[in-house]
């Protein structure tokens, strides 16, 4: 059996990703410090708790595991956090990071696939963003992934290090069989807090930015569904596998909704209503992020099969009810 080591795989989109790998034949090793993880989500295969900025650790996992190939997750993601305490980003994510590689380079493990970002592009000059398009993030979260890109590049020219950057842009929903989903804590993501918001749960949810130049004055952004990103990152490891060269791709649906569209179509999902603040722009937030994800399509045969926004905030819907259901 194929062992691949997944930081973060105790995570919302590692833990996803852990049950595509065991669907793949894998056995993904969660690699965890549990600090936003959960050791329920870890279900697919055994779990190491670590941290990625411990060598030892690290060292001891890939001894005893001896995977083909690593998926990296672990990471700090609150883009705003980024903003107001970047030391913390570029510490977790920068020199996490780069410990882990060196672990993999002393190890001999060779294969990448990392979990990169369209906040590693910052304002778009146009959109839909393809991967040609500049990188030039505004927060410490998209900076800190980038330099990632660049170690990956210099790793894979010195030590044959081949890599996978997956650069995602709004990953949503959950497991259509509710095996596991998004649990945040704290929870800054729009959609798990607009379905808070419908279910009572939270007073109402607030709009950042009502003047964006945008349709409507709201935030557009690109909505992918957390099983169609984590069947990406298969499809990635298995082009490694198999000798592909390093690369980067887009992982979006081409389609941009504003803040307010997607709370008209969770409104319609849970036909419940949302109560809405309108509130101040957050620090860090582009206008529009949409993405072009046409070359993983020719080149991966990745198709996403839940690419309608009412199908992705359903299949959360379902998840945020029985998570509910249990804490009651
Ligand atoms: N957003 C919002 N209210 C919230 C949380 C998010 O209006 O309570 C907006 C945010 O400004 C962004 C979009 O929703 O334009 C998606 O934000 P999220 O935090 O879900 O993901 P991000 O784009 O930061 O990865």
């Amino acid at each position: 059996m194929k062992h691949v080591l997944v930081t973060g795989g105790a995570g919302y989109i590692g833990s996803h990703a852990c049950k595509a790998l065991a669907a793949a034949g894998y056995v993904p090793v969660t690699f965890d410090n549990l600090v936003y993880g959960h050791r329920s989500a870890v279900r697919w295969g055994p779990f190491v708790h670590g941290d990625i900025s411990d060598r030892a650790a690290l060292d001891a996992a890939l001894r005893t595991w001896q995977p083909v190939a690593v998926m990296h997750f672990a990471a700090f993601a609150y883009v705003g956090e980024s903003v107001t305490n970047p030391g913390k980003y570029y510490r977790n994510n920068v020199v996490g990071t780069l410990t882990l590689l060196e672990a993999m380079r002393d190890a001999g493990v060779k294969q990448f696939v990392f979990s990169s970002t369209c906040a590693t592009y910052g304002v778009p000059s146009c959109v839909p963003i393809s991967e040609d398009h500049a990188q030039n993030p505004i927060n410490a979260y998209g900076a800190s992934k980038l330099m990632i890109e660049r170690m990956l590049k210099d790793f894979n020219s010195a030590h044959s290090m081949r890599s996978m950057c997956l650069r995602y842009f709004n990953a949503a929903g959950a497991d259509s069989e509710c095996e596991t989903g998004e649990a945040h804590d704290p929870e800054t993501h729009l959609i798990p807090l607009v379905l808070d918001a419908a279910a009572g749960v939270r007073p109402n949810v607030t709009v950042f930015g009502t003047d964006y130049p945008t349709s409507d004055g709201t935030c557009v952004r690109d909505y992918i569904h957390v099983t169609d990103l984590a069947q990406a990152h298969v499809l990635a490891l298995q082009a490694l596998q198999a000798g592909a060269a390093s690369t980067a791709y887009n992982l979006g649906n081409g389609k941009g909704f504003s803040v307010r569209q997607v709370i008209d179509v969770a409104q319609q999902v849970t036909g419940l209503n949302v109560p809405v603040v309108l509130g101040a722009q957050r620090a860090g937030d582009p206008p529009a992020l949409v993405g072009d994800a046409r070359r993983i399509q020719a080149e991966l045969g990745w198709q996403p099969k839940h690419a309608d926004l009412a199908d992705i905030i359903g299949t959360a819907w379902r998840w945020h009810q029985m998570q509910r259901m249990a804490s009651k």
